[in-house]
């Protein structure tokens, strides 16, 4: 593959998380964690010079690759010569019709499983965009830094236990399936890797009366992380004259107010919104 970039003449671009992995058993490893077979069909985005797209391409019934670097077009067509169950779309993933895309190149009743070594400059885009857009994925196995998938995994009291973590909670279960060094890539990044498969939930995690307002009260309860929940939700959410019906909601829902946002469970969260929800005015 290094040979195939060096022969193109290819200079990898840093602003657009060029990072291309070279180990053939990372690459084998991805794709098995993501337990295809010849009736899967995978959507990777990113495929720089076609590395994991050939390994992908390999096992599953197609390939549909998205990739915002034209210039990996002569290179892909090179790589991926010969195999005939890929499609490349040029475009920025964030972008781009996907469910154009799709609908293109499956079946209506299909779906994909996304596979990706994902830029890091835009990973948590893009991880939002896949999950919430209403796109017909069952799973995603994705290359991400090390630091964001333990925030995908957290659970309460973790460091990075956050407004991430529970958005991906809600709608997927995720799994770190191995960390990976820096020495893979060419070029080297300056962060450790992991590769985390997420099950995308046929039901979300909890049931809310208002979901845009649960997210917006999980927000303010992490915003000063060292503040009590009490504390963010009169600063964040509401205001001091408040204070009195909000001890007595959470004192109704049986969260103790001066417990961090950081220790509270999704549903803990889902219990406080809805009973919050006769408070928003
Ligand atoms: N899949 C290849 C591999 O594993 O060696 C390349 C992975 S590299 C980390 C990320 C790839 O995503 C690059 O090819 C880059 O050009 C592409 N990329 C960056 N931003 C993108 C975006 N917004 N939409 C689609 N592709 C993007």
């Amino acid at each position: 593959m290094q040979d195939m970039i060096r022969r193109h003449q290819f200079t990898l671009k840093k602003s657009l998380g060029q990072n291309f992995l070279v180990d053939e058993n990372i690459l084998n490893k991805i794709a098995s964690a993501a337990d295809l077979d010849e009736e899967s069909y995978v959507l990777e985005i990113g495929p720089g010079a076609g590395a994991l797209t050939q390994v992908l391409a390999d096992q599953a019934k197609k390939v549909v690759a998205v990739e915002i670097d034209r210039r990996l077009e002569t290179v892909l067509n090179d790589t991926l010569y010969g195999f005939d169950n890929v499609s490349v779309y040029f475009g920025d993933a964030l972008k781009l019709d996907l469910h154009d895309i799709l609908s293109k190149e499956i079946p209506a009743d299909a779906t994909v499983t996304v596979v990706a070594n994902l830029p890091y400059y835009v990973t948590t885009p893009i991880l939002m965009r896949l999950l919430t857009d209403g796109l017909p994925i069952n799973k995603m196995v994705v290359m991400i830094q090390k630091e964001v998938a333990s925030r995908l995994e957290a659970i309460p009291g973790e460091k990075s236990y956050g407004s991430l973590s529970i958005a991906v909670q809600y709608l997927a279960e995720p799994r770190i399936i191995m960390t990976v060094p820096k020495t893979v890539f060419v070029p080297q990044p300056n962060v450790d890797s992991a590769v985390i498969r997420l099950d995308i939930r046929t039901e979300k995690k909890v049931r809310v009366i208002d979901e845009p307002f649960f997210f917006r009260l999980v927000r303010a309860s992490f915003a000063q992380r060292r503040k009590t929940l009490i504390n963010n939700l009169i600063n964040n959410l509401y205001n001091k004259n408040h204070k009195e019906l909000l001890l007595d909601i959470l004192n109704r829902v049986g969260i103790d107010p001066g417990r961090r946002g950081e220790t509270l469970t999704i549903e803990e969260f889902a219990r406080l919104s809805d009973a919050l929800g006769e408070l928003t005015d």
